[in-house]
């Protein structure tokens, strides 16, 4: 039987770190030694392994994600594989699965412990996705699936996928849908297919989004009693500060702080801004609590209804619907699409 012809992509992060001569662990391993370090790999399928960046995640940036998107788009494989950091692997798979619209499986994966520890589990986890690329009913539904990531054995949506927790092994989980497979034994047992609905909903309206400007979104959580002086200086200095929208992490179902609230809404009125919940995404409240500070108001206000997303992920779609220069209506239509 011929083997899947699967893609390897390195960017970096603890998957492909070294120790230096201090023992500070770097970047530098390339996607040759990644695969190198698994050689069971070879009797899976036909890898082609190619190193695009030896970067932490934590400095990736939009750009070279929609340039990455844009090299998968054009690769003519049976599967993709992306290795990366762990540390924005929630925002770069989402990203992807923005942008990619393909029929075989593309999967991003990470490391947590790093190769100089007792026990990596990059190599693990190189392995478990490359056989889920390789596995047929995954690639019998990859469209279905979308960008998936895999990690510790488990299948993600890219999503519904976050990273939970700074270091331990078991650091990603999709709280609110739950894997969609779990790899057991040499097996891949699938557990669901995503609902895509929304995905598809901003894809048509996104249509070609590569080439668009960087077009910056502020991030804010709003804590208890949030004076919103952040706000404020959005709504005064926006074109000196370069936002070009505002996501913020709102209490509860889309609530903000009372005494925020004048400057939440002058803001909504300056950019697109974005209510998610900070509660780590979930089904956002549109009708239940009434005055000034609560869903009602601040829907009818002009504030975009963020839907299930997680406030990060929120935020990668608003710079791929404003760089795809979206207006606010259609952008809200995009959101309204996540429930
Ligand atoms: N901050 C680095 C990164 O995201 C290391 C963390 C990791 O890979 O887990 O690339």
């Amino acid at each position: 039987m011929t083997r899947p012809r699967i893609k390897v992509l390195a960017l970096g992060g603890t998957i492909a770190t070294r120790p230096d001569a201090s023992g500070a662990m770097q970047m530098g391993l390339g996607a040759d030694d990644l695969v190198a370090a698994v050689p069971i790999l070879a009797t899976l399928a036909e890898i082609d392994a190619e190193t695009v960046s030896r970067v932490g995640s934590h400095s990736l940036g939009f750009d070279q994600i929609h340039a990455l998107a844009a090299r998968i788009a054009a690769l003519e494989v049976d599967g993709v594989v992306v290795t990366q950091g762990t540390d924005t692997l929630e925002e770069t798979s989402f990203l992807l699965d923005l942008l990619l619209d393909r029929d075989i499986p593309v999967i991003v994966t990470a490391a947590m412990r790093n190769p100089a520890l007792t026990s990596p589990d990059g190599p693990g986890n190189l392995l478990a996705a490359v056989r889920v690329a390789c596995d047929p009913w995954v690639r019998a539904h990859a469209r279905a699936l979308g960008v998936m990531v895999v990690m510790l054995d488990e299948v993600y949506a890219a999503a519904d996928v976050l990273k939970v927790h700074p270091t331990r092994l078991n650091a990603f989980a999709a709280p609110q849908a739950g894997p969609l497979a779990a790899l057991v034994e040499d097996r891949v047992v699938p557990l669901a297919l995503p609902v895509r609905d929304a995905i598809v909903v901003a894809r048509a309206r996104l249509g070609d989004a590569s080439g668009g400007k960087e077009s910056p979104v502020a991030l804010l959580w709003l804590g208890l009693d949030e004076p919103g002086y952040l706000l404020e200086a959005i709504v005064d200095h926006r074109d000196q500060l370069g936002y070009r929208g505002v996501v913020l992490g709102a209490m509860g179902g889309g609530h903000v702080p009372e005494r925020a609230t004048p400057l939440v809404v002058r803001l909504a009125g300056i950019v697109p801004t974005v209510v998610s919940p900070r509660a780590g995404g979930g089904p956002m409240l549109r009708q239940t609590y009434g005055g000034p500070s609560s869903e009602i108001a601040l829907r009818k206000a002009g504030l975009i209804w963020g839907g299930r997303l997680h406030p990060l992920k929120a935020r990668v779609l608003l710079e791929t619907c404003l760089r795809a220069g979206l207006g606010r209506a259609t952008i809200a239509e995009v959101f309204d699409a996540f429930g």
